[in-house]
């Protein structure tokens, strides 16, 4: 431990995570747990004090071979496609009850293995993921196709209609940042439509994915409908996204390898779907509340050390307030305590990985040479785990590194501007398109800036207003898709057109 440190000792691990982390590495494959059939594995770090808690699979071509065939076989013998949409929705429901009662265990196993506060763990990722099985269990019954009438011949002379119909075997590549929460939402709608599934959780924080796969096989979901490959992106997540027996691929990290993957999944013309990094602005008016605005701006970039894609990351506040704006920001992000993840007074937890903590701490040297101000943190609080204070960098320019890419932690850059057309060109000189924040009781303001941002989602005086039932995706190079929703579930349908002569 470093004798300068700030940060307190991780309290001790239960004995229920304990002996999950006992478990010997294995990939879930056809309803079963089996072994890789290679004998390579993958540390699990625990990001509040950098010592190895596990290790899991490292899945070879092979495993993933065999995941996508149990899941190809799962979806052509219809043992879940053709089931009655009603019996799907009552085991995906049962699947939430299951997680639901499990959340304790759950959200200190997910806080253990990302780092992130155990209060955030327990009532926002675990709640999240239970709220959307039983918000896409209940699509299961709801989605349909609809009849058409042709156009171009007499009246009741031909029956046309669209049927919607699962895609198939999908692929599922997930993120570390909300690891379960992530794969939920990927595996809800896919379930719900009757798609069949292997999943890849990300390398660092595969351990409730691993969980989630115990929970389905107690929940009674057919063998091979749901499969959990744990492994590297490059090895097996490339197998996945080429494999010619996937249908689909559903991604969700970082820009980078979203382009990747939509290059790989291009040569059999797989469905993509991808949700990548955003750098989303927060505009805030001169007439707001400065006190309520400043604890929203701060919850929007060091909520989940933030590591997340929406991050409010670009501060842009009208001249006439910036000064008491950034000084209330400051003052809040001093309140951030930061903390091991199963302390219960940590408001904010590690970053995930060592990797992740020096590119970080990169940038926020990479903006200090460029010309920036510190004006909060800027540093790391010591400790053996990969902690960054809450930091806020004034005197940015639109072109430095900071402003421009995702950095994915929590420093947030803060500029000034004069008027709305000046700040919507601001906000929208990025090659992201993820999402925006506007603050203002200025109803007018508020609708003229939300359709000038080029960004899948706008929320107003909130820092972010993801739900299930709303459309979750981003413009530009923010990725392709929806999740959440109709459109969530209905991006694992086809679409089959039959039209038939009278
Ligand atoms: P990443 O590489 O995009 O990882 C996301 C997932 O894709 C992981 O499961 C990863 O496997 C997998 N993957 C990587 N390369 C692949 C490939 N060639 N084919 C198929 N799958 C592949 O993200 P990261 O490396 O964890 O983080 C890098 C940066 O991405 C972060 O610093 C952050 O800026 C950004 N990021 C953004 C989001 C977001 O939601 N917008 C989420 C995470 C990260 P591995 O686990 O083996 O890497
Ligand atoms: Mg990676």
């Amino acid at each position: 431990m470093n004798e300068m440190s700030k940060i307190a000792a991780q309290p001790e691990y239960s004995e229920a995570v304990r002996n999950q982390l006992k478990r010997a590495p294995a990939l879930f494959i056809g309803g079963e747990w089996v072994a890789s059939s290679h004998d390579k594995t993958i540390a699990v770090y625990d990001p509040s004090t950098g010592k190895e808690i596990a290790r899991i699979a490292d899945a070879s071509d092979q495993d993933v071979d065999r995941a996508v065939a149990a899941a190809r076989t799962a979806f052509d013998d219809g043992r879940w496609s053709g089931l009655p949409p009603y019996q799907r929705q009552r085991l995906i429901e049962k699947l939430a009850d299951l997680l639901e009662a499990a959340i304790p265990e759950l959200a200190e196993l997910e806080s253990i293995d990302n780092g992130k506060p155990r209060m955030a763990s327990e009532h926002y990722d675990l709640p999240r993921s239970v709220a959307t099985l039983r918000y896409m269990a209940g699509w299961a019954t709801k989605i349909s196709g609809e009849h058409i009438e042709p156009a171009g011949v007499p009246a009741g002379t031909m029956h046309a209609y669209v049927r919607r119909e699962p895609i198939g075997v999908c692929a599922q590549i997930v993120p570390w940042n909300f690891p379960l929460m992530m794969a939920v939402q990927k595996i809800a709608p896919a379930l719900a439509a009757g798609c069949t599934i292997v999943l890849k959780p990300a390398e660092q924080t595969s351990l409730t994915a691993l969980r989630l796969a115990d929970l389905a096989a107690e929940a009674g979901l057919p063998a091979g409908v749901l499969n959990i490959v744990t492994g590297l992106g490059e090895t097996a997540g490339d197998r996945m996204v080429r494999h010619p027996d996937v249908d689909k691929v559903a991604f969700t990290g970082s820009t980078e390898v979203g382009k990747i993957i939509n290059r790989n999944a291009t040569e059999t013309l797989k469905r993509v779907t991808l949700e990548l990094g955003g750098k989303s602005p927060v505009i805030v008016l001169p007439d707001v509340d400065i006190r309520k605005t400043a604890q929203g701006a701060a919850r929007s970039i060091f909520a989940n050390s933030g590591q997340v894609c929406i991050a409010g990351s670009r501060l842009y506040a009208h001249k006439d307030v910036f000064d008491a704006l950034l000084e209330a920001v400051a003052e809040n992000a001093s309140q951030w305590k930061v903390g091991p993840s199963l302390a219960p007074d940590t408001m904010m937890g590690p970053l995930v990985s060592t990797e992740q903590h020096e590119r970080v701490l990169g940038y926020i040297e990479q903006g200090r040479k460029a010309g920036a101000t510190v004006l909060a943190g800027g540093d790391a609080p010591g400790g053996d785990g990969y902690f960054v204070n809450p930091t806020i960098l004034v005197d940015v320019k639109p072109d430095m590194s900071v402003v421009r890419e995702e950095i994915f932690g929590p420093v947030l850059t803060a500029q000034r501007y004069d008027d709305l057309d000046e700040v919507a060109r601001a906000a929208n000189d990025t090659t992201y398109g993820l999402a925006a924040s506007v603050w203002t009781r200025d109803v007018s303001a508020m609708h003229r800036l939300a359709a000038k941002l080029k960004a899948g989602m706008v929320w107003g005086n909130t820092p972010s207003a993801a739900d299930t039932a709303l459309p979750f995706g981003g413009y530009k190079q923010s990725g392709f898709g929806r999740e959440n929703g109709r459109y969530g579930i209905e991006a694992y349908t086809e679409l089959k057109t039959v039209a038939i002569a009278l």
